[in-house]
């Protein structure tokens, strides 16, 4: 007889995978500073936009850091396609385990309580109770975590879970090592990256 050694720990980040902070932050920033240059969605490159915008003229820094900052941003932001029917949907799942684990901005003061009523208004307040506020994710246990941020580091450099990138307009670029998996959207097989983790032992 076989039977689930334990149930496979999902950690879910959220910026970029549940809540669509590039289109949020883009439209902001066109919104905030029309007479300004922008980086399109399809030519960010790296993680911070900050760091593209600063490349672009460096005065846009801090301008599109004050769309972020500002409050309601966060609060505000769209769900990325999907991904709030496939957290249901895993969450429901027999031996699987769901946590969101997020790092808010070092200027928390928005992005923390917003995000804890974005998880409310848009999942559910079952989901309140899932949320992980951390700015080191390696110290996080877990089977797996689902991010947009192509290098995840931290105290701990062995971290339990495997990493899949969740592909975002400012990764989809990156040529990853054969070892590692990519999420291509909600509607790519994320149950089939589940199950890959679930292990059996065998039983007499
Ligand atoms: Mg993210």
């Amino acid at each position: 007889m076989a039977r689930r050694a334990r149930p496979v720990r999902v950690l879910v980040d959220m910026d970029g995978v549940l809540a669509d902070f590039e289109s949020g932050l883009l439209q902001g920033f066109r919104r905030r500073f029309p007479g300004d240059p922008h980086v399109p969605l399809e030519q960010r490159r790296g993680f911070l936009a900050r760091e593209q915008y600063r490349a672009l003229r460096p005065d846009l820094a801090d301008k599109v850091a004050s769309v972020y900052e500002a409050p309601g941003f966060f609060l505000d932001l769209e769900p990325i396609p999907g991904a709030l029917e496939a957290l249901r949907e895993m969450n429901a799942m027999d031996d699987t385990e769901v946590f969101i684990c997020t790092s808010p901005l070092l200027k928390y003061h928005h992005c923390v309580s917003e995000k804890y009523r974005w998880v409310e208004r848009n999942l559910g307040p079952q989901f309140v109770e899932r949320i992980i506020l951390t700015r080191d994710k390696t110290v996080v246990s877990g089977d797996l975590l689902i991010d947009d941020k192509d290098t995840i580091q931290g105290l701990e450099e062995t971290p339990t879970w495997e990493h899949i990138l969740f592909t975002c307009c400012h990764n989809q670029h990156l040529a990853l090592p054969p070892t590692r998996r990519r999420l291509l959207s909600w509607s790519d097989n994320w149950r089939e990256i589940i199950d890959s983790k679930r292990t059996t032992v065998q039983q007499e």
